[in-house]
């Protein structure tokens, strides 16, 4: 027909066509403002934090190193591509994949993404995954879940934290969240409202595109989701809900961004390959049942994990007084762990671990603490600090005697030790020194850190040490 037509309509066409194209390209991305919320960024810090060390604890990791890096090279190349306007430089942007059949995705406050492998089996291309991914990331990113406990404020975070880190998260992980905590609810106090979900589905269109991805691979997987999902519906629809022309929006959304080159790994195949090679991963029945067990991290993985994940002590420094009649430096990236009567911890994001807000162990950072009154000699009540900490510490040696060392202006001794840390099996360096203050007691100072970071860790924590101010009387 087009053969037949005359020229000069043929002409109005191809002027039509070209008419079209720049409404097309005129037509601008939509412009998303994160909702309001009176939480600080930290909070979502903490929260996310707190959840995923609850998450990885309860549920099946799978631990497989090929795949790890799988996820975590689409994620991290989708969290660059996070528009500047919505980037935290406090977050973290992790990527974990459980060992869990069912198809769901969730991502905590603050950055702890995990994915189950049922997501992955079921995903048609790695922008399908990518799509997922892009959508849980946007949500961190405008800080969703503590915007909507925002709306319904009634709560101290304290009390709050447990239980919207069990919404958030919704079904198998999130209940056992919420019945980690004192403060459980229940699963369904917060599921994302729909307003949230249109946001999450843009921004992540717009994320997919900023990093190389076909932003309508997101739909196409969102198809993906609902035909897999059987007679309830899975998991990640319960909690994502359907805003409404879901698929036509981001399909509209996608028409006005331009794909900023090819992300794509090529991996893809492989990936799925490996998966189909692997025992079936386990269904959230099993894992309700507690029959489903972590793999352990292969050799040489936690490691590396757990260097990647700890950020180097900041050459910057800030002040903090631990105790009403002490000053200390430390590096401006730690932060007090816990507090209390006898010491309080300063460590890095990632470099410990908690429990409910309750503190289980560090593998950087550095202790301040007060003894009780000793013998009045150094040496010896240092000696007895060191037995005391080797009774819930079976590995704890002395690697040297002990120097003397100045500390606050008094006299004061030093010692290294070696541990082997409970939280990553690996070999620890402790730094510990000790004074006496004016009224008897014996102040301590402990750097903890891996050894193979021990060089680095050894000045920070003598310079930690060297800016210690003491005013008790
Ligand atoms: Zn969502």
């Amino acid at each position: 027909m087009m053969s037949t037509m005359p020229s000069s309509l043929r002409r109005t066409f191809a002027g039509l066509g070209v008419a079209c194209v720049l409404t097309l390209s005129v037509g601008a991305q939509t412009k998303i403002v994160a909702p309001k919320n009176n939480y600080a960024v930290q909070d979502d810090v903490k929260l996310g934090r707190e959840a995923a060390a609850e998450v990885t604890k309860e549920l099946p990791m799978l631990n497989d190193q090929r795949l790890e890096d799988y996820v975590e090279r689409i994620g991290r190349t989708l969290a660059n591509a996070i528009p500047p306007e919505f980037q935290h430089s406090e977050f973290r942007y992790t990527f974990d994949m459980v060992n869990q059949k069912e198809i769901n995705a969730f991502a905590l406050p603050g950055g702890p993404m995990f994915l189950n492998r049922g997501m992955i089996e079921a995903a048609k291309a790695e922008g399908e995954v990518a799509g997922v991914m892009a959508h849980e990331l946007s949500h961190v990113a405008l800080r969703h879940g503590t915007a909507q406990a925002t709306k319904g404020q009634k709560f101290q975070i304290g009390s709050v934290l447990g239980q919207i880190a069990g919404a958030i998260v919704g079904g198998t992980a999130g209940s056992i969240i919420s019945q980690g905590t004192q403060f459980g609810l229940g699963a369904a106090f917060l599921k994302y409202s729909r307003e949230y979900e249109s946001q999450a589905d843009i921004l992540g269109a717009q994320i997919l595109a900023r990093a190389g991805y076909d932003p309508r691979q997101m739909a196409n997987m969102f198809k993906t989701i609902e035909s897999e999902g059987g007679g309830s519906g899975p998991e990640w629809l319960s909690s994502h809900p359907n805003p409404g022309n879901r698929y036509e929006a981001i399909n509209r959304e996608a028409g006005t961004l331009r794909v900023q080159g090819n992300a794509n790994t090529g991996q893809f195949q492989e990936v799925q390959a490996r998966l189909r090679g692997m025992s079936p991963a386990y269904t959230a029945e099993q894992i309700a049942k507690g029959q489903a067990k972590s793999n352990p991290q292969s050799s040489g993985t936690s490691t590396a994990r757990t260097s990647v994940n700890v950020p180097a002590p900041s050459s910057q420094y800030r002040t903090s007084s631990p105790f009403s009649f002490m000053r200390v430096s430390l590096p401006s990236n730690w932060s007090e762990v816990s507090g209390g009567d006898t010491g309080i911890t300063y460590a890095p994001e990632g470099g410990y671990r908690a429990d409910s807000g309750k503190l289980e162990g560090v593998t950087h950072g550095f202790q301040v603490g007060v003894a009780s009154k000793g013998s009045g000699n150094l040496q010896q009540d240092t000696e007895q600090l060191v037995s005391a900490f080797a009774q819930s510490n079976p590995q704890l040696r002395r690697q040297e005697g002990y120097s003397r060392e100045t500390i606050g202006g008094r006299n004061g001794v030093r010692t290294t030790l070696t541990n082997q840390s409970d939280i990553t099996g690996q070999t620890e360096v402790i730094s510990l020194a000790t004074t006496r203050l004016n009224d008897g007691r014996m102040l301590f100072l402990v750097g903890v850190a891996p050894q193979r970071d021990a060089g680095t860790y050894n000045d920070v924590f003598k310079r930690v040490r060297q800016s210690l101010q003491l005013s008790d009387r």
